[in-house]
């Protein structure tokens, strides 16, 4: 418990369940003071999310699915209403076709790729610029990346082109929006074992790997995710903006395995 979030006020998208990084980062902030409100994708999410959002005290509970721009919009005009003005937005969103995260990214098909795109990361931007006009005091906008992005990681294929897109999209969203005192940054987290993290091909290999590789020699936590997401959404990182920050036990910056790793 701290005070480091007292009279902020945020919104939270991308609760699946408890095992979700955006629950992990809810938790996290609500400790420390924050006043929230959630969004969830269709019903049978909404069911999950509700007991989770009442446990931190929320009664913002708003339906909103990223392809469709009238619910992103009903979601920033009840926050108006309730609010008047938001602190922080945390985006942890994202999808692909589960059968184009295996395999080669070269058989990826253009359907799948636009979709991948437009809900992993243009929903940020759309959701970045509608956040920021309720924001006249400034604020901080996180998303959620891996190191997919920026090295081939077996399997996450268009995911990973989604993503050095996404983190592309902070560098540009932290210049526009700094003028306003609105920060972007994203956190590139470790695998950790979720509803989106099990879509991909071999997930328990990935993740295997980076506990016997990763110079921490485990994987990292949602709680853990949420510690670096409270300093990027509180003022503690009031220098910071277009960011993206490793929260993975160190496995970016490996070249190769350990010997140790290799002989056991
Ligand atoms: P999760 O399945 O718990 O969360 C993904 C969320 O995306 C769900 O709440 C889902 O409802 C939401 N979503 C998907 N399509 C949507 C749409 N059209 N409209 C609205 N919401 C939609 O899994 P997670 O691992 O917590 O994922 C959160 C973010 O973290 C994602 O961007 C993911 O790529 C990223 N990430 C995950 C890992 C990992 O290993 N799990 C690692 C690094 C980054």
């Amino acid at each position: 418990q701290g005070n480091l979030m007292n009279g902020k006020r945020g919104l939270i998208m991308g609760v699946a369940n408890d095992h979700s990084i955006a629950w992990g980062i809810a938790k996290t902030l609500a400790a420390q003071g924050a006043e929230l409100a959630f969004t969830y994708q269709g019903e049978a999410l909404g069911r999950r999310v509700r007991p989770l959002a009442e446990s931190l005290g929320s009664d913002t509970l708003i339906s909103c699915d990223v392809e469709d721009l009238d619910s992103v919009d009903a979601v920033f005009a009840a926050l108006k209403e309730k609010w008047g003005s938001i602190d922080f937005l945390v985006h942890a969103i994202g999808f692909s076709d589960k059968n184009e995260l295996k395999g080669r990214y070269a058989d990826t098909t253009r359907a799948n790729f636009t979709r991948t795109m437009v809900i992993s990361c243009f929903s940020f931007t759309e959701l970045a610029k509608r956040a920021a006009a309720i924001m006249p005091n400034g604020g901080s906008v996180i998303t959620l990346t891996y190191g997919g992005s920026t090295r081939v990681m077996p399997n996450y294929n268009v995911m990973g082109v989604a993503k050095a897109a996404l983190e592309a999209s902070v560098r540009y969203l932290a210049a526009d929006y700094g003028p306003q005192g609105i920060r972007v940054n994203a956190i590139s987290a470790g695998p950790i074992r979720t509803l989106a993290g099990a879509g991909i091909a071999d997930a328990r290999l990935m993740f295997n790997y980076q506990k016997r590789n990763a110079p921490l020699r485990r994987t990292v936590t949602i709680d853990e995710v949420g510690g670096s997401a409270l300093y990027l959404l509180s003022d503690l990182s009031s220098g910071v903006t277009g960011e993206v920050h490793f929260v993975d036990s160190g496995y970016n910056i490996i070249s190769m395995p350990h010997p140790d790793a290799l002989k056991t």
